[in-house]
């Protein structure tokens, strides 16, 4: 079954361009204009990907995406002209997944979006091997429930962003075992591409200053040297 992309882009031919390119790659694909469509057409479509423009008339996008993120976990891909808004976008605040800077060639956006596609198409193949997942995982006196995507410490809430969230989840999924930042950016981010490692390596140490005692002395997430990260129980 074709999967369902919703495109939220105010310039009309660039709306045009990206619906006819995933189209013809047959994706289901729906336009809307600003942010209240977005907001209708995503509860509406429950769709597999949004991409999702950040200037927009009346909801901008990073309201948008901030909303969305609180309801859905579907992949949202931000179409930004401004690459100063890019920390902002995947800098977790507002738990995009991915994001381009206009322009972009739509072999590179066809790209991203099949690699969002693949990394929720993963998620849910595991989901199904294990139907009944553990719904709360504890590592000492940190626990994650998984069902509430929410995380304490000695029994106090952790104030995490999204991303920090997964990673940690992630984390705790496999104890243990050494993870390269290439997988952890392909299993949690759904990045495949080089260059962006450093993305994992500032999510560790915001991580690590909200679960670890002494950040600078970490415990549970331990740095493999030339490797990349194993978290101990
Ligand atoms: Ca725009």
């Amino acid at each position: 079954m074709a999967e369902t992309i919703l495109v939220v882009e105010d310039e009309p031919s660039l709306q045009e361009t990206i619906a006819y390119n995933l189209e013809k790659q047959n994706y289901n694909v729906e336009t809307v204009a600003d942010g209240r469509a977005a907001l209708e057409a995503a509860r509406r479509l429950d769709p597999d990907l949004i991409l999702l423009d950040i200037m927009l008339p009346g909801l901008d996008g990073l309201e948008v995406c901030r909303i969305l993120r609180s309801e859905m976990t579907t992949p949202i891909l931000m179409l930004t002209a401004r690459a100063d808004e890019i920390d902002r976008v995947v800098g977790l605040e507002i738990g995009a997944d991915d994001y381009l800077t206009k322009p972009f060639s739509m072999r590179e956006l066809l790209a991203r979006v099949k690699a969002q596609l693949r990394r929720a198409r993963l998620l849910r193949d595991e989901a199904a091997v294990d139907p009944d997942p553990q719904e709360m995982l504890t590592s000492g006196d940190l626990t994650i429930n998984a069902t509430r995507r929410e995380a304490t410490l000695n029994g106090e809430l952790l104030a995490l962003k999204p991303k920090e969230y997964e990673l940690l989840l992630f984390f705790a999924q496999h104890r243990g075992r050494m993870l390269s930042r290439e997988f952890i950016l392909e299993r949690v981010w759904g990045w495949d591409y080089v260059g962006a490692s450093r993305t994992v390596d500032v999510h560790v140490r915001w991580l690590r200053q909200k679960i670890e005692p002494d950040p600078g002395q970490p415990t549970r997430i331990i740095t493999v040297r030339g490797g990349g990260y194993r978290f101990e129980g």
